[in-house]
Parts: C-alpha cells; sequence; structure tokens
C-alpha cells in the first residue's frame, strides 16, 4: 500500500494480533503526521509450522484491517509476504532506516520473543519505543501483579469473584446474581445416546477478495504444512466478528454451559462460542461478549440460563484474564519448565492424527481439518494423553501454538504448559488434569467406536489411557499425595498387588514405546 516520501513522526507498528478499532496508539496519533507499519513475515507463519487456516485468519485480517485504515486517512506501510520480509525485526528494521522516525510505536504485543526482538531493534537504530497497555483486556499486567503478589497458589476462582466485584459483572447489591459464583452443578453434562439434537450450524462466512487472494498465498507458499486450508470459516472482519458472535449468542449460548465438555464424534463446535480467534486478535472486544451475554440473559431469562451465562462470563472474564496475567507474570523462565521431567517425542500422528485410539483420531482429526478443537478436545483428551504417555512440553506447547486458529502464545503457553500438562508444576492449577479412559467414555461416544476396551484396564486391547493413566499414579505418588483433592484416587494403588501394578507399569512402557 503505498505511503507518502515525507518523513513519519511516528511509526506505528500494528501486530497481527492487534487489530483492534480501538487500538491506543492510533487513539494517540495522527494520520497527518505519523505513519502505521504492517509486516507479514515467513517467519511467523513458519517458526512454529502453523496451520494453514492459522496464518490464513491472521494475514485475512490484516488485510482487511489495513484496507480500513487506508479508507479512513491512514498512510499504511504495508508489506505481503510476496515482499519477502523475513521477520518481525527485519522488516521493522529496514523501515527505521528507510524512514528514520522521532519514535516506534507499539502496544504490548502477545508474545514474549515478539516484544524482546522488537525492543532489541530499536534499541540498535538508537530510536525510541513507546509501549502502550493492552486496553483490549479487563486487567493490566500491573493490576495483575498486584493481585498475585505474597499469593502462595494463584486460584483462578478467587482472582474471577475480584473481577466480578470490581467490574460490576453479574452482580446485584455487592452479592453475585442468583446467588452463587459458580454453576458447575448444573454445566458439563454429557449428551445422551441420542446425541446432540438439532444442533444450530455455525454461521459460514463468506470469502471476499481479499480473503481469497490469501488463501491463494497460504495455498502457494504453505500448502505443505499440516492441516487443511479449507473450508474456511474464521471471522476476519470486525463486521464478521460482531456477526459470530451474535450467532452464538442468537443460537448456542441457551445450551453452552450443560453441554460445555461434552465430545461427540463427528462434530467438532457443538454450542462453543468460536469467537477465540476473533478475540484473540482483537476484532472483537471482551467486554463487548461478556455484556451481549448479560443482555441476552436480561432479556429471556428462560431462555438463557444464568448457569449457561455464568459459565460463558467466567472463561472471559475469569481465564482468558488470569491465564494472560500468569504469561505475563512468569515468562520469559516460564516457557523453560518442565515439571515432570518428561521428554518423549511427539508421535508423527499428531501431524495425521491417524492413530487407532478413536479419541485421538477425532481430537487430532478435528484440529487439522479445521484449526480448532474444543476446550476439553484439548484438554481432557489430546493434553491428557500428552501428559500420562510424558511428552516433551516444550513440543507439545509448539504444537498447540501451531495449530489453533485462536493461537497467541500468551494464551496458548498457560493453557498448555500449565493446564493440560501441569508441567508449570501448579501454577495454573492445583492438581494436573489428568483421566483414564472413564471420563472420555462418560464425556463422549469415542469409546463406542474405538478398538480398544475403555473398561479394560491392563491386557489386549485394554484402552492405553488406563495403564498410562494408574503408571502416572505410581510414578507420580509422592507428589500427588500432597494434594488433598489426589488422595482418594492415590487410594486405588494400595488396593492392587505388586504383579497387578508391574503389569500396569508393563503396558504403560509398551504404550509409550509404541503409540498405537
Ligand atoms: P468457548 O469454549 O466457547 O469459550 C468462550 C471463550 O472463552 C473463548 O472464545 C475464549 O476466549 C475464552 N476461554 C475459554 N476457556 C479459556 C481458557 N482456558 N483460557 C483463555 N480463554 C478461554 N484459547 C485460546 O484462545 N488460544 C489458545 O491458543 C488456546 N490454547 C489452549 C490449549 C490448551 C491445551 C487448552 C486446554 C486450552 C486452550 N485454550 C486456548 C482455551 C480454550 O480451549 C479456547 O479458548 C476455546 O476452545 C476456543 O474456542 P471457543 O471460542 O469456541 O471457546
Ligand atoms: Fe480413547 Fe480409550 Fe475410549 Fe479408545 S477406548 S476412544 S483410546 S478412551
Amino acid at each position: 500500500m503505498s505511503v507518502t516520501d515525507s518523513r513519519p513522526r511516528n511509526l506505528i507498528l500494528i501486530l497481527g494480533d492487534q487489530l483492534d478499532a480501538k487500538h491506543p496508539a492510533l487513539a494517540a496519533a495522527d494520520p497527518a503526521q505519523d505513519r502505521v507499519l504492517m509486516l507479514e513475515t515467513a517467519d511467523e507463519a513458519t517458526h512454529v509450522r502453523s496451520h494453514p487456516q492459522r496464518i490464513a485468519v491472521f494475514l485475512a485480517a490484516m488485510r482487511h484491517f489495513a484496507a480500513r485504515l487506508q479508507a479512513d486517512g491512514w498512510q499504511v506501510d504495508y508489506r505481503k509476504l510476496s515482499d519477502g520480509v523475513e521477520s518481525l525485526s527485519s522488516g521493522l528494521a529496514n523501515a527505521l532506516e528507510r524512514d528514520t522516525p522521532d519514535a516506534v510505536w507499539l502496544v504490548e504485543p502477545g508474545e514474549w520473543r515478539v516484544r524482546d526482538a522488537l525492543t532489541q531493534c530499536c534499541e540498535r537504530h538508537t530510536c525510541a519505543l513507546r509501549i502502550f497497555d493492552d486496553s483490549h483486556f479487563y486487567v493490566t499486567t500491573e493490576r495483575f501483579a498486584q493481585w498475585a503478589k505474597g499469593r502462595k497458589q494463584l486460584t483462578m476462582e478467587y482472582f474471577y469473584r475480584e473481577q466480578r466485584k470490581h467490574f460490576d459483572v453479574l452482580m446485584e447489591d455487592g452479592e453475585p446474581v442468583g446467588g452463587a459464583w459458580n454453576y458447575d452443578k448444573d454445566n458439563r453434562k454429557a449428551f445422551s445416546k441420542k446425541g446432540p439434537v438439532d444442533l444450530p450450524r455455525p454461521h459460514k462466512f463468506d470469502v471476499d477478495d481479499i480473503t481469497r487472494e490469501v488463501l491463494d498465498d497460504v495455498s502457494a507458499l504453505f500448502g505443505d504444512h499440516a492441516g487443511r486450508l479449507t473450508p474456511f470459516r474464521w471471522p476476519v472482519t470486525r463486521k464478521d466478528a460482531l456477526l459470530a458472535l451474535d450467532d452464538f449468542i442468537q443460537h448456542r449460548l441457551p445450551l453452552y454451559g450443560r453441554y460445555q465438555d461434552a465430545m461427540w464424534q463427528g462434530e467438532p463446535f457443538l454450542y462453543h462460542a468460536l469467537i477465540a480467534s476473533a478475540l484473540n486478535i482483537k476484532l472483537l472486544n471482551p467486554r463487548e461478549a461478556v455484556d451481549a451475554a448479560i443482555a441476552a440473559w436480561q432479556a429471556d431469562p428462560d431462555r438463557y440460563p444464568i448457569a449457561a451465562v455464568e459459565g460463558f462470563v467466567r472463561q472471559i472474564l475469569g481465564w482468558r484474564e488470569f491465564i494472560r496475567g500468569v504469561y505475563w507474570l512468569h515468562m520469559p523462565e516460564y516457557k523453560t519448565r518442565n515439571h515432570y521431567g518428561h521428554n518423549a517425542p511427539l508421535p508423527d500422528w499428531f501431524w495425521s492424527g491417524d492413530t487407532t485410539m478413536n479419541c485421538l483420531s477425532q481430537s487430532v482429526g478435528d484440529t487439522l481439518r479445521n484449526g480448532y478443537a474444543h476446550h476439553i478436545q484439548r484438554l481432557m483428551v489430546i493434553g491428557n494423553y500428552a501428559t500420562l504417555a510424558g511428552l516433551d512440553p516444550g513440543a507439545v506447547c509448539d504444537w498447540y501454538l501451531s495449530v489453533y486458529v485462536d493461537a497467541v502464545e500468551w494464551v496458548e503457553l498457560p493453557n498448555t504448559l500449565g493446564m493440560a500438562l501441569h508441567g508449570d508444576g501448579g501454577v495454573v492449577g492445583s492438581k494436573p488434569y489428568v483421566a483414564s479412559g472413564a471420563y472420555i467414555n462418560r464425556m463422549s461416544n469415542y469409546c463406542s467406536g474405538c478398538q480398544f476396551t475403555v473398561s479394560k484396564r491392563t491386557g489386549d486391547n485394554a484402552c492405553p489411557f488406563n495403564a498410562l493413566y494408574w503408571d502416572f499414579m505410581i510414578r507420580n505418588r509422592e507428589a500427588l499425595g500432597r494434594s488433598p483433592r489426589m488422595r482418594m484416587v492415590l487410594k486405588n494403588l494400595d488396593r492392587w498387588d505388586s504383579n497387578e501394578l508391574a503389569e500396569i507399569q508393563g503396558d504403560a512402557d509398551r504404550h509409550r514405546g509404541h503409540p498405537e
């Protein structure tokens, strides 16, 4: 996109996950004097080999956003992949040498690596760098750090309650509306044997010329990355992001809470919101999502149960903000943690879905087809397996960062390393989210289509999750025993004699050595 020859006062670098209509640096800038710089780089698509849909979401949204800015009178120096910019820092360095601005303006990046590289680049070029707080979030990193100060354990529930009070969300006379902070007992049901009935289909967005061009570019340059590029279903403009939110509120929110944790073969989306990518690239503001859900409940409480609405608000105002706080509190050291010392490589089927374990084949398959799997597939199927099988947390985190359309490191890393793998040693969760095949069987219909027998602990055709689960308990018995919530589970080990324990460990070794 064209720019004038004049030297800009400030260069406003807008990253692919900062496409905020209320971008704080733009709000403070002057289109007559300042210039926007946006960079598509091969490095961002390949430093983890990203799913083609993930790359397409970022690039299509960036190109639409830049077109919008230009229409609004901004000078936009936009570099496409075809311009051959290798990395964000080399692209910024070129611009600094060419334009010699007074300063670079940047909103806090969503990844420590990027913040570090861009800061260093400005230092090398002795150019001032002004970093703006990201006003997209409810809670600043400083406020989270204050909340965390002096606490032995960071418990999401307490953080969430404080935010509800502070932002006056779902509160009445200082108390939570409905009288409870948490409606988990009404939520998290499994489907009956018939499965989901009359499931609403998510809105499918039109692919316009800009998105079509991006899909062609991604296909030409990254067509060999694992995962399908089409059908492409994700919102990449502000208008479509609002439509995606509305589609969720109208059609899926009423049953969101109840089936939040359920899984069903061939139904990857169920009642989920499908807005995480739009939120994370900032096309959508979290307040808009929270307010829309509450407004729906206020207008029609019979159709929108408080349990569904509170469950949704908890994910956005609670988990999403908490996870971001943890990331910035503990990075960069956090990324290197490996609490259990796990080091097994990822089985090849993580890149194909080609495994005889049906739950994993379906969950990885959904991921590769859509760039999406819902929370419980990510946590209790794939993450659960990765923990029990002792996979290298670094490799697992890179996989999660590469395959989901909504993956940005501040949200991916604590969810994967902390919540799913318990590899951070207990920052995100006080105990590991691990389960045997019985949990997967209770929450899905995967086991009925599997060659393994979910009720068998060991021996031929026994579900691999079972031996792996009990072997994990045996290996980590002492440390897990310190958590009161694990003691009941560990008592089971006392009922088995040494032969049974040896059989479990032998089967677990076999599964780990020859991933099915
Ligand atoms: P819904 O399930 O409908 O939830 C609504 C919204 O709540 C989501 O859009 C999201 O913004 C928010 N939310 C829900 N749970 C979380 C959570 N644990 N952390 C932060 N926000 C949450 N989410 C990402 O946005 N990016 C990631 O890279 C990511 N990686 C994950 C990796 C693992 C191992 C796990 C267990 C979870 C991960 N999550 C991630 C959280 C969650 O799985 C996704 O936000 C959700 O599946 C996105 O789909 P949805 O929009 O349909 O969300
Ligand atoms: Fe997964 Fe075990 Fe069920 Fe097969 S039997 S689908 S491996 S939980």
